[in-house]
């Protein structure tokens, strides 16, 4: 039977490219994914990646950008790790082959909220998706690489602090594999919230795994909000990207009037938690828009075409129309605790990416720092070595039940209230009131099928949402004073 150095969950920039690496040593890799590989919240990615390319940027400006938009709750030296490995990263992005966008021949730098410079890498405004496409054409060549598409990571399998594998649900059986190192690259949690730009692959299994297995995680509470995603009732989350207004959209009412410089010197450009808090704000008055009328169509159809051509088919011109924007979880800052390395604090178990916490964002995430942490630790990674497990690989044939139609209309019940109990209450302003409603909501939902049934992937995910949520409850709770995404009334 097969033997994996490496077992790799999650098929985003931080798995996929970590996939790469650990090949190019030559490690038996799998990789694993609970859909396709492209679906992750990578490929959803528009605005960009950040990184030291400017003539007049610097280290020690990203840097500063970053910790001022953390509300200085970052830690330092991984912010100064990450930022003076962005050249690099973004220059290993260019190798693999993402045609980045480009302007007199070099690469074009867009602007985004809160950066002092135009540091901003791109793809016109699919910059997520041609990173995907790329890591994806690459891995799939890797003779190294064994691809497992539809296959959840049901657990980590964890014996006295030390990983030694996973067991997954494929094909509607369980089974368990064992290898020398397991990299979490799971993603974030974003589907916690009834209003979310993240895919619906975002329902913090890794998360919630690693806090099973006993993994330690912080800074959980800044879940943060993007301001503005397009809001038309009926219609699916959309992201409006931040580079709209990098761009020069202003954000307005319906009669034209802008507000931010109510709330902030910088405008439509202040950090992305005082946006949000702002629209919030505002839309007591009335709906908000993000108003870019001023900008050429031919200007608007080729900077952003995916957006261009989203909002035509749902009727609006952005070139003639108010583009209606609400704001919608997006990010979460905290997570597994992981070092420079990805260690966490079980031996063998490392996390990468949106699932870990590294401490770079802070308080809130300076925008597209997001793609650069995760491939920067998904390079470092690979410098942890992979010694044999002694477990043996075994292969449990029990099968996965079919949930009766009665009982997945519950199961997707729950879901549905936990997540308006989110958003409502776990959300953009929290109260103590509104958090201590979360809490009793959540241990009814707890409590409305018992046990659970967890021998499906839909029971398995709502498991795994209703421990993300307590755990993002508690760490809310916490903390008594607003910082940064966590805003308490
Ligand atoms: C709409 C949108 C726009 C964004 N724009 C930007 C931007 O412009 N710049 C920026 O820096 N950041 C942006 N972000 C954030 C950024 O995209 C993510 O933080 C980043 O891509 C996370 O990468 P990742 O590899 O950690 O996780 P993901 O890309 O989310 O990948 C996680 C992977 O894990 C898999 N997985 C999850 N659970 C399981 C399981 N149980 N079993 C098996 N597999 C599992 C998923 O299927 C997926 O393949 C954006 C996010 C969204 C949603």
């Amino acid at each position: 039977m097969k033997q994996y150095d490496v077992i790799i969950i999650g098929s985003g920039i931080a798995g996929m490219n970590a996939a790469l690496r650990f090949a190019e040593q030559n490690k038996k890799v799998l990789l694993i994914t609970k859909r396709t590989l492209q679906q992750s919240n990578t490929r959803k990615a528009q605005g960009g990646i950040a990184g030291v390319i400017a003539e007049e940027d610097s280290v020690e400006q990203h840097v500063r950008d970053t910790l001022v938009a953390g509300c200085n709750h970052n830690k330092k030296s991984a912010v100064q790790f990450m930022v003076q490995h962005s050249t690099a990263a973004i220059q290993r992005l260019i190798d693999l082959g993402v045609p980045f966008t480009k302007e007199h021949n070099t690469i074009a730098l867009t602007q985004e909220a809160a950066h002092s410079v135009r540091r901003i890498a791109f793809v016109d405004d699919y910059t997520g998706a041609a990173i995907s496409q790329t890591l994806t054409r690459h891995v799939r060549q890797q003779k190294n690489i064994t691809i497992l598409e539809h296959a959840f990571a049901a657990d980590l399998l964890v014996e006295k602090g030390h990983c030694f594998g996973v067991q997954i649900i494929h094909k509607n059986k369980y089974k368990n594999i064992m290898s020398g190192l397991v990299v979490l690259a799971a993603g974030g949690p974003g589907q916690l919230y009834l209003h979310t730009t993240n895919p619906p692959i975002a329902t913090s299994d890794g998360l919630a795994m690693a806090i099973r297995a006993g993994a330690t995680c912080k800074d959980l509470e800044f879940i943060q909000f993007h301001p503005t995603a397009l809001h038309l009732p009926g219609k699916p989350c959309f992201l409006i990207s931040e580079s709209v207004r990098g761009e020069g959209g202003y954000l307005v009412h319906a009669s034209g009037k802008r507000f931010m410089k109510n709330y902030h010197t910088d405008g439509e450009l202040a950090p992305r938690d005082i946006v949000t808090r702002a629209i919030f704000e505002e839309q007591k008055k009335g709906p908000v828009f993000i108003d870019i009328r001023h900008k050429k169509r031919t200007y608007l159809q080729k900077r952003f075409p995916t957006i261009y051509t989203k909002l035509k088919s749902y009727g609006i011109d952005m070139a003639s129309n108010l583009i209606p924007v609400s704001p919608a979880a997006h990010y979460s800052c905290g997570g597994v605790v992981a070092d420079l390395q990805g260690r966490t604090n079980i031996t063998n178990l490392l996390a990468i990416g949106e699932v870990a916490y590294t401490g770079v964002h802070g308080a809130n995430r300076l925008a597209s720092n997001s793609l650069l942490e995760a491939l920067v630790f998904s390079e470092t990674v690979t410098k942890n070595s992979c010694k044999p497990t002694k477990k043996s690989e075994q292969f449990s044939i029990e099968k996965t039940e079919k949930i009766p139609p009665e009982q997945r209309k519950k199961l997707l019940q729950i879901r549905r209230e936990l997540r308006t109990t989110m958003w409502h209450d776990v959300g953009i302003v929290r109260t103590a009131m509104t958090l201590k409603h979360a809490q009793q909501s959540i241990k009814t939902l707890e409590q409305k099928i018992t046990p659970l049934p967890t021998n499906n992937i839909l029971g398995s995910e709502i498991k795994n949402m209703l421990i993300a949520a307590h755990t993002i409850l508690t760490a809310a709770q916490k903390r008594k004073n607003s910082l940064g995404c966590h805003y308490v009334e």
